[in-house]
Order: structure tokens, then C-alpha cells, then sequence
């Protein structure tokens, strides 16, 4: 059944990506309600209404149940038990068993491996004991990753020795891990898609990502990566989705690693590394996700011009004074976007531009003469 406009759509979060899709939603003629506990989320400034409260509250999630005709989340970390009592309501996508899997790297690794996806080499650490035995399974250097939390390359050490990997767990509180080897990287890739309540997928076109600090930082479309690699990342996202049964859209990310594809994570939501749809493709990521949530067919994923993406974090902000935006917006191919976020902090995302050009390495050249423009204090 399709759920039209006029209804009223559940967000569970109120960061960037859910504001982008309130954006989406709302320009549909969508009403959107965002549950965040900020009292000034990037999302909840724009939805039609904003609950304020834990995502537990129960009074909340009663509010949401009662009147929206779909619920979707923008954030992984939504415990699945609440995921599966709204389900008692109306159709929650993606659902619970997709986000509890891909919420915590030590269930995300494991269905990968079972179901034969190849990933890094990596150990599950769960106890003091494993510590050894996992270090000895992997070939140095490796990282270990916090199971649950973790984001923007927080909640992760490197690792050379047993006695890096004691202190390093210490310092993630000996919480549940994933030890994994690292990888020699050619370059990293991310495909994102979208499956349809009918099972039909589209994936947008390849992105091909650069990180720094463990942060994205560049996504330039098309990848400069060779054709068949693409067609088989795609590929293997597809049977992804499928695995996971799942309904909205998500994100693969892949290393490539001596020309092999590793699957790194799955992301159960739109994808930083899918923002340059906003303004380069047919349908955006988070028009696809308002269709994929509400049952409509799925819009064209059509790549309309070569782009890159360039993330804006707080390190921009000098004094909390803000870029000067006029050495962004003077350029008739850029494409600004801020998420409202009221204080800038470093590291903290808080948007981002697409170049929009002829080809990729002139939109690249752009975007780094932009980028260095908008440094200058
Ligand atoms: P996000 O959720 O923002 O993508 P994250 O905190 O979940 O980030 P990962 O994707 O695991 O982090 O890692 C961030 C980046 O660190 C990767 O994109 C990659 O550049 C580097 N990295 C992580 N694991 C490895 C590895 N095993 N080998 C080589 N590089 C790695
Ligand atoms: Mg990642």
C-alpha cells in the first residue's frame, strides 16, 4: 500500500541526514515528525513537529505511533526493542532485524562472513582471553574497533603489539570489539541504494571517498575506478539488501584492496557519501528514502554531471565566525549545504558543497580552490 502525501512521517533522530529527509518529505507534501532529545536538532528545525524526548520515552513513542503512517530513522543506534514495538503500528523501514545487524560491527562482520560478502580479515573480542588469540589470528598492523557507537572513525585504536591492544581496549573500556587487520587501500568506494517495499533495488552511481582523521572528507562521482570493480560493488550491495530483507535505503562501504573489494560497513540510512545526489542525480538519496519508506516506485538514480563532494567541518569556523560564504556561493556551479547546526565544533559536521562540472578533475580543481578560499581566516 502506498502511503501518500498528506501523511505523516516518524523520523527517529535529528542530525543532518534527518533533516535532509525532512527536507525531501516535506517538499512532497509529507507532515514529518522528528523524536530527538536535542532540543535544537538539525532536523527537528524543520519538521512539522518535534519531540523532544529520549528515544525510550515512552509517552514519545506513543505520540509517534499514533499518528505516523510510516517511521523511518536516520541514525543506526535506535535500540532494535523499540524499532520492533513501533512495528506494532506501522511499517517501520528499515526494520529492526536489518538495523540491529548493522548497528553493531560484531553482528555486521559475522552475517558478512556467513553470508560470504568478503571483509578484512578481523577477530571478535569479547573478553581478556580473546585479546591474544585475536592478535595472533591477524597479521599486523591492525585497529581495533569499538563493536557499538562508534562513528567518524571515533571509538577506534591502531594496533601493532599485544601490549598497544591491552592499553587500547582499556581505553575503550573493554567494551565489545572487533579487532581487524588493516588493509593496504588502492582507494575506497561506497554504493548506495535503495530497495522498494516490492523488492525492486536502485542503486546510485559509485562514489569513490577519500577520509581524513577517519573522517569523509572527499566523495568524487563518477569513481575513478575501473568499470567491471563498480559493476561488481554494486553487485555485491544489491545482494546485501537482499540478505537483509531491506526496505529504505542504505550504504555499502568498500575498501579496494590490491584491486579486491572488501565490504567495511554497512550503513542502514542515507550516507554522507551519497550527499552529492542532492544535486547531481535524478532523484536524491533522500527523496529515494522518502519513496522507499512511504511504498512508491523508486526514482531515477541517473547521474546528471560529474561531481564532488567536499564535507565542511567545525575546524572551518574560526572564533565560531563562520566561512566567508561569498567565496563558495560567487561560483554558479557549487551547490551549498548547511545543517543548522549552531555551534561549530572541530570534527563536527556541519555541511557541505557540491561542484558540479564538466568533468571530475575540474570539479575537483574547483572544489580544492573553494576549500582553501574558504580556510583563510
Ligand atoms: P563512518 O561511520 O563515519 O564511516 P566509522 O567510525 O564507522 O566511520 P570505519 O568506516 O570503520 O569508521 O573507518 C573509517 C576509515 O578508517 C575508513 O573509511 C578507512 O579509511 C580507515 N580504515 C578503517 N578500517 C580500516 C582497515 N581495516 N584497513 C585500512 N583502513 C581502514
Ligand atoms: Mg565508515
Amino acid at each position: 500500500m502506498m502511503i501518500l502525501p498528506g501523511n505523516t512521517l516518524g523520523m527517529l533522530g535529528g542530525g543532518q541526514l534527518g533533516r535532509m529527509f525532512t527536507i525531501a518529505a516535506r517538499n512532497m507534501g509529507y507532515e514529518v515528525m522528528v523524536l530527538d532529545p536535542d532540543t535544537s536538532s538539525p532536523a527537528g528545525e524543520l519538521a512539522s513537529q518535534h519531540i523532544c524526548a529520549e528515544y525510550t520515552d515512552q509517552a514519545a513513542l506513543d505520540t509517534l505511533s499514533q499518528h505516523c503512517a510510516a517511521i523511518t530513522t536516520e541514525f543506526e543506534n535506535i535500540p532494535a526493542s523499540i524499532l520492533e514495538q513501533l512495528t506494532g503500528h506501522c511499517p517501520v523501514r528499515p526494520g529492526a532485524r536489518a538495523v540491529t545487524i548493522t548497528q553493531d560491527r560484531i553482528h555486521e562482520k559475522t552475517f558478512l562472513q556467513d553470508k560470504g560478502f568478503p571483509t578484512a580479515p578481523f577477530a571478535v573480542i569479547r573478553s581478556e582471553a580473546d585479546l591474544s588469540t585475536g592478535l595472533q589470528a591477524l597479521t599486523s598492523p591492525t585497529i581495533l574497533k569499538v563493536s557499538r557507537f562508534g562513528y567518524d572513525g571515533k571509538g577506534q585504536v591502531a594496533v601493532t603489539s599485544e601490549a598497544d591492544l591491552q592499553a587500547a581496549w582499556q581505553s575503550l573500556d573493554g567494551n565489545e570489539c572487533v579487532l581487524e587487520q588493516r588493509m593496504p587501500l588502492d582507494v575506497e568506494i561506497s554504493v548506495v541504494l535503495a530497495r522498494s517495499t516490492t523488492g525492486e533495488t536502485r542503486p546510485f552511481p559509485v562514489a569513490e571517498n577519500s577520509h581524513v582523521n577517519g573522517i569523509l572528507d572527499v566523495s568524487i562521482v563518477p569513481a575513478r575506478v575501473d568499470t567491471a570493480l563498480c559493476d561488481k560493488a554494486i553487485k555485491m550491495a544489491i545482494d546485501i539488501a537482499e540478505a537483509l530483507d531491506y526496505v529504505g535505503v542504505m550504504a555499502v562501504e568498500f575498501f579496494v584492496s590490491k584491486g579486491e573489494l572488501l565490504v567495511n560497513e554497512i550503513a542502514p540510512r542515507p550516507h554522507n557519501s551519497g550527499h552529492y545526489t542532492l544535486d547531481a542525480t535524478v532523484t536524491s538519496q533522500f527523496e529515494q528514502q522518502v519513496r522507499a519508506v512511504c511504498g512508491l516506485p523508486l526514482g531515477d538514480t541517473r547521474l546528471l554531471s560529474p561531481v564532488v563532494m567536499v564535507n565542511m567541518l567545525g575546524d572551518l569556523w574560526h572564533g565560531g565566525q563562520p566561512p566567508q560564504w561569498d567565496k563558495l556561493l560567487s561560483h554558479d556551479n557549487v551547490k551549498l549545504h548547511l545543517y543548522g547546526k549552531h555551534q561549530a565544533r572541530v570534527g563536527r559536521k556541519m555541511g557541505h558543497f557540491n561542484v558540479l562540472a564538466s568533468d571530475v578533475a575540474a570539479a575537483l580543481q574547483l572544489a580544492e580552490d573553494i576549500r582553501q578560499s574558504l580556510q583563510a581566516p
